[in-house]
C-alpha cells in the first residue's frame, strides 16, 4: 500500500440482496456522510457494482493517448457533429458551443461560459438553458426547404407550417414561435380547450393558420367561430363522428360558415415508438363509412362548401421515410376523392412525425431518422404530384404539424456532477493474509493468469469463486475483511480481463457482459422524471456529454444517476453509431472545480410531461439570445420550484405545517429535549429550506 491509500481508511458495508447479490461499498475519510446517502443508491442503480477509490487510476488508457488527444477525437468520441444539426460543437479550448444559426458560419458562443455565467447571477443547476434563436433557425429551415423544393418540383401550392402546442405549451415557447415564425405565417395547433385559449391570445397573426384538432365540445367550437369571426384562419379539424353535427349547430347558431377539416384513419402505419397513431389501431380519426357519413351530413346541410381540409396523423418521430410518402399517397387518394364529391378542399395538412437524429446514426433506429429535412419536404412534394396529377386535381396548400423538429434543437438541460462512485477497488495487497482455505490464493492465481489466451476460463474461475466467498461468508466461513478482499480480487480480475479482452478480434459472449458493467457511476443533480421524462419511460436516447474540459481525453466509462431515490433515475443508454452504448466516457473530477454536463435536444416534449418524482420540482430556465457579434442577452430566467411549491402542489397547507412545528418544538422545550434558543434556530431552517430549491444546493 503506499502513502496515499493509507490515508483512507476503509469502511465495507455489505448488503445482500436475496441472498446472492451483494453490495460492498468502501469508502473513506470525511465522506462518510455522503456515503451512506449515496450507498442505498448505488445498491439500487447497480447492486453487482464494488467500491469507492478517489484515485484516477490510468490502467484503461495509454499515457501515449492521453497524451494525444485532440478536439478531433472529441468530437468524434461524443458524435456531437452528428446529432448536432450544425447548432452544437467543441471549441479550440475544449467547451462545447452553439452556433445558432446552424451550419453556417454565425456567431457562437461556449455553453461552458454560459453556465458559469448563470451561476453568477445567483440561480443554481440544474437549468433548462433554452437558446431562443436555434428555435428561429429550425422554422426557417423548415420553410426555406419546403420552397426550395416547390420550385424545384413546379408545385403549384405553397406551404404553411403550424406547431402543435402540446409539444411544448410553456409561454414564452409559444411566444417565441408566434414572434419568429411571423415572417413565414407560422401558425399553431391547439388539441384541448386550453390550448386553443393559449392560442387565440399568443398568435397575432391573422396569414397564420389556427388548426383546431382534439375533442371538441361545445365551448371549444364557440371559442374557435369568435376566433373566426376575428379574422383568424381557422380550420376545424373532425376527429370523431359525433362532432361533425356539433360544429353545424354551432356554426349555425353563430352565423359563420367555418373551415372544416377531416382527421382520416389512415391504413398506413409507420415505423417508430408512436405507430400507434395511424393505422387501423389508431383511435383517432374517422374511419372511410364515417368519412361518408360526415360527408353527407355537410352536403345535407347545404355546408359541403366548408370542407377544405384534410388532416392525418401516423405518429411522432417517424424514423423511416418510406413510411412518410406511404402515409402521404395514401391521403392524397383520399384527398382527390374528396374533391371529386365536391368539397372544395385546398389544403392537405401531414400532422406530424418528422424526426429529430437524436443518435447521430442517420438510420431508421427509433431514436434516429434515415432522412434529412430536405428528403422529407421534397418526397411529400413528389407524392402529391404522383397522385394529384393524374386526375388534375389542383395542388393543395400543405400544412404541416411538425413540433419535434421544431423545438428539440432549442434546449439543454445543463447540470453539475455531486459525486462519483468508481468501480475501481482498492490496490491488491502486499501480502495475503493467511487463512484456512484457499479461495485468496486461488482468486490471485486467477487474477496473475489472465491473458488473450484463457480469457473466458479465468471470467469462469473468477466468478465461480465469487460464488464461493459469498457461500462461505453466508456460513461463517470467512469474515468481512476476507470477503471484502475476495471480492476485490475478482473485480481486479474482471477488470484485467476487460482490458486485454479490448485485443482481441473476438470478445466472448461473457467478457462482453462483463465490460459492460465496468463503469463509475456520476450523480448528476438533476431528476430524470422531472427534466427527461422519455429517457425513462419509452427509452428516448439523448446526446450527453461534458460541456468543457473536451480537450482532455475522457478515462472514465460512467452512467449516470440522477439524485431521486429511485433506480429507475439513470442514464445508461447512450448515442452511438453501430451499437448500443452503456456507458458513456467522462472525466474524473477536480479538486474545487464544478464539473458540468449537457443533455442536449430536450425541448420537445420534455418539460410538461416531467412529474415531480420524490418531490424535485421544475428546473430554473434561462433563455438566452445570442446577437450577431457573439454577445448574448440574458432574455428571461424562470425560478423553478420552491420546495414550498411542490408541496403546494402535493395539497399541503405550509401555514399549517409550520403552526404544528411550532407546536411540536415547543412541546419537545417542554419535554426538556430542546432550548428555546435551539427551538428558534429548528424553525429558522425549517422556514429556510421551505424557500430553497429542491435540488442539491451549494453552500
Ligand atoms: C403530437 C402531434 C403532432 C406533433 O408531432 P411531432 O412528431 O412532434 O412533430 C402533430 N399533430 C398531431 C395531431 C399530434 O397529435
Amino acid at each position: 500500500m503506499d502513502e496515499s491509500s493509507e490515508k483512507w481508511i476503509y469502511l465495507y458495508i455489505f448488503v445482500e440482496f436475496s441472498g446472492t447479490i451483494v453490495l460492498t461499498l468502501q469508502s473513506f475519510s470525511a465522506k462518510c456522510h455522503s456515503l451512506i446517502k449515496t450507498s442505498t443508491q448505488v445498491a439500487q442503480a447497480a447492486p453487482q457494482l464494488l467500491v469507492q477509490t478517489p484515485e484516477v487510476s490510468e490502467m484503461w488508457h495509454d499515457i501515449s493517448r492521453i497524451n494525444s488527444w485532440t478536439i478531433k477525437d472529441a468530437t468524434e468520441h461524443y458524435g456531437i457533429e452528428k446529432w448536432g444539426a450544425g447548432y452544437f460543437s467543441i471549441n479550440s479550448t475544449g467547451d462545447v458551443v452553439v452556433t445558432p444559426s446552424g451550419a453556417d458560419n454565425g456567431p457562437s458562443l461556449s455553453l461552458h461560459e454560459v453556465a458559469k455565467e448563470i451561476e453568477a447571477r445567483g440561480l443554481s443547476m440544474p437549468v433548462l438553458l433554452r437558446i431562443e434563436n436555434i428555435l428561429g433557425s429550425q422554422i426557417k429551415l423548415l420553410h426555406e426547404t419546403f420552397r426550395k423544393v416547390i420550385l424545384e418540383n413546379n408545385y403549384r401550392g405553397v406551404y404553411k407550417g403550424v406547431f402543435p402546442i402540446k409539444v411544448n405549451q410553456q409561454e414564452q415557447v409559444i411566444e417565441t414561435i408566434s414572434q419568429l415564425g411571423k415572417t413565414f405565417n407560422h401558425g399553431l395547433e391547439a388539441g384541448s380547450k386550453s390550448e386553443l385559449i393559449a392560442a387565440i391570445s399568443m398568435l397575432q397573426n391573422r396569414s397564420a393558420c389556427l388548426i383546431c384538432n382534439g375533442y371538441k365540445d361545445e365551448e371549444f367550437i364557440d371559442l374557435g367561430l369568435y376566433a373566426v369571426k376575428m379574422g383568424f384562419q381557422v380550420f376545424f379539424v373532425v376527429e370523431v363522428p359525433g362532432e361533425v353535427d356539433l360544429i353545424i349547430e354551432r356554426s349555425k347558431v353563430h352565423n359563420i360558415k367555418p373551415a372544416i377539416g377531416f382527421r382520416i384513419k389512415l391504413s398506413t402505419q409507420a415505423e417508430g415508438k408512436w405507430n400507434e397513431s395511424g393505422g387501423d389501431a389508431s383511435v383517432f380519426g374517422l374511419t372511410m363509412s364515417h368519412t361518408i357519413d360526415a360527408l353527407d351530413r355537410l352536403r345535407a346541410e347545404g355546408m359541403l362548401d366548408c370542407l377544405q381540409l384534410l388532416h392525418y396523423h401516423i405518429g411522432s418521430q417517424i424514423p423511416n421515410i418510406s413510411d412518410i410518402r406511404a402515409g402521404a399517397m395514401e391521403a392524397c387518394r383520399l384527398y382527390e376523392e374528396l374533391v371529386l364529391e365536391g368539397a372544395p378542399m385546398g389544403y392537405l395538412d401531414l400532422g406530424g412525425g418528422l424526426a429529430v437524429d437524436y443518435d447521430g446514426s442517420n438510420t431508421n433506429s427509433n431514436s434516429s431518422r434515415n432522412y434529412s429535412m430536405e428528403e422529407y419536404c421534397s418526397d411529400i412534394v413528389e407524392s402529391i404530384i404522383t397522385v394529384l396529377d393524374k386526375n388534375d386535381i389542383p395542388h393543395p396548400t400543405i400544412i404541416t404539424e411538425s413540433g419535434r423538429a421544431i423545438v428539440a434543437y432549442y434546449s439543454v438541460l445543463l447540470f453539475n456532477i455531486l459525486d462519483i462512485s468508481s468501480f475501481e477497488p482498492p490496490p491488491i495487497p502486499d501480502k495475503l493474509p493467511v487463512v484456512d482455505n484457499d479461495l485468496l490464493e486461488n482468486l490471485m492465481l486467477t487474477y496473475n493468469m489472465v491473458s488473450t489466451r484463457n480469457i473466458q476460463e479465468c471470467c469462469n474461475d473468477a466468478l465461480f469463486y465469487r460464488t464461493q466467498a459469498r457461500q462461505l461468508f453466508k456460513h461463517g466461513g470467512i469474515t468481512l475483511r476476507e470477503r471484502a478482499l475476495a471480492e476485490n480480487l475478482v473485480q481486479h480480475t474482471l477488470m484485467k480481463i476487460s482490458k486485454i479482452s479490448k485485443e482481441l478480434d473476438h470478445i466472448p459472449k461473457d467478457v462482453q457482459k462483463i465490460n459492460k458493467l465496468i463503469y463509475d457511476i456520476y450523480y448528476g443533480n438533476f431528476s430524470l422524471f422531472q427534466s427527461l421524462p422519455d429517457v425513462w419511460a419509452i427509452d428516448q436516447i439523448l446526446p450527453v456529454m461534458p460541456i468543457h474540459r473536451l480537450n482532455e481525453m475522457p478515462t472514465r466509462p460512467a452512467i449516470i444517476s440522477d439524485i431521486t431515490c429511485d433506480c429507475d433515475g439513470k442514464i445508461d443508454k447512450f448515442p452511438d453509431i453501430s451499437q448500443e452504448k452503456t456507458s458513456v466516457m467522462l472525466h474524473p473530477l477536480k479538486d474545487n472545480e464544478e464539473y458540468y454536463l449537457g443533455v442536449f435536444l430536450v425541448g420537445a416534449y420534455q418539460e410538461t410531461l416531467g412529474d415531480l418524482h420524490n418531490l424535485f420540482g421544475d428546473t430554473n430556465v434561462v433563455s438566452i439570445h445570442v446577437n450577431d457579434d457573439g454577445s448574448y442577452k440574458f432574455i428571461r430566467e424562470l425560478e423553478g420550484d420552491s420546495v414550498a411549491d411542490v408541496l403546494t402542489y402535493v395539497e399541503y397547507d405550509i401555514r399549517a405545517m409550520k403552526n404544528r412545528l411550532k407546536d411540536l418544538a415547543e412541546d419537545a422545550i417542554d419535554q426538556g429535549f430542546i432550548s428555546a434558543r435551539e427551538r428558534k434556530s429548528i424553525l429558522a431552517i425549517f422556514e429556510e429550506g421551505l424557500r430553497g430549491y429542491t435540488y442539491f444546493e451549494k453552500e
